[in-house]
């Protein structure tokens, strides 16, 4: 697992901050990501505003930095069985993104190995408390899961290409509607189970998908997108229309930190909320 930001003066920074999870006290625990299960075959691209299409960040870092993990490129499958109890050594409450290098949802993915995975957060939620925080682009793979309510099952809004082929008006309405759909029922089976959507980057005015399914989300995180260091800002109307929504809704919203240059343009008041339920500690394993 890899422990996400550093502590400096007493304030966590960088990595992924919503794994920082802020619980409802105030508290805010460490974040770290885990890849048992790596590599993916969507193959995601983004048009920003400006024409620029960025890529994967995933991709990027195991094409390039990481080339040693994913020898046959990251559009291959891979299990890392030594990776898979890693949460248990962990032994204080942390959030854990249990996918940033990969679709655990995908369907490529074998069931023994999500069934592999599924007993270590169980495990992991039931000793130390470990809320695992899971994306993907396959909606209806969550479905597949029999999802302890430390899981939060989050979708992230569809890209704009698939594998190089442009998602189509009718596919990204599909897509999304199903999305909000499959969340919005794993909402209504329990009120602490935390269903969220990444919008990250925003490409597109997703507002009247969300407000049209109320209830779907109990969190949301927004962010631009990037290639390597460079950041592509998204559109500021599509930012502010989707904001009125979740803020209609209730819905707490967190701003990944490469969405600061433009929301400091545009004056919107920085956001990092968490959901507003705390996410309870497993009874037992099984
Ligand atoms: S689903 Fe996630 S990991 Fe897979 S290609 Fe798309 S952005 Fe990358």
């Amino acid at each position: 697992m890899n422990l996400q930001g550093k502590l400096i003066n007493g304030v966590w920074q960088g990595g992924i901050e919503w794994t920082r999870i802020r619980e409802v006290s105030g508290f805010i625990r460490r974040g770290y990501t885990w890849n048992a299960i790596k590599g993916c075959r969507h193959g995601c691209a983004w048009q920003m505003p400006d024409g620029t299409v960025v890529e994967c960040y995933a991709k990027g870092v195991a094409e390039r930095l990481a080339q040693a993990a994913y020898p046959r490129g990251f559009a291959a499958h891979y299990f890392d069985s030594d990776a898979v109890a890693d949460p248990l050594s962990v032994h204080e409450r942390a959030g854990i993104f249990m996918d940033s290098m990969a679709d655990v949802a995908g369907a490529w993915v074998p069931a023994e190995e999500r069934d592999q995975v599924l007993a270590v957060i169980r495990e992991a939620g039931a000793r130390y408390g470990h809320i695992f925080q899971l994306l993907t682009k396959a909606a209806p793979g969550l479905l597949r899961f029999d999802l302890p309510l430390n899981v939060w099952p989050g979708v992230s809004s569809p890209p704009d290409f698939f594998n190089d082929v442009r998602v189509g008006a009718f596919q990204r309405a599909n897509r999304m509607e199903r999305a909000l759909g499959i969340l919005l029922s794993l909402a209504l089976e329990d009120p602490s189970r935390v269903t969220w959507m990444s919008f990250e980057p925003v490409s597109y005015d997703w507002s009247a998908f969300v407000r049209q399914m109320p209830g779907a989300l109990r969190w949301a995180v927004i962010g631009a997108g990037t290639n390597g260091s460079t950041v592509y800002d998204p559109q500021e109307t599509h930012v502010r229309n989707l904001l009125e929504v979740l803020d209609q809704q209730g819905v707490p919203v967190f701003f990944k930190g490469n969405l600061r240059r433009a929301a400091q343009r545009w004056g919107l008041a920085w956001r990092e909320e968490f959901p507003a339920v705390d996410t309870p500690i497993l009874k037992e394993a099984a």
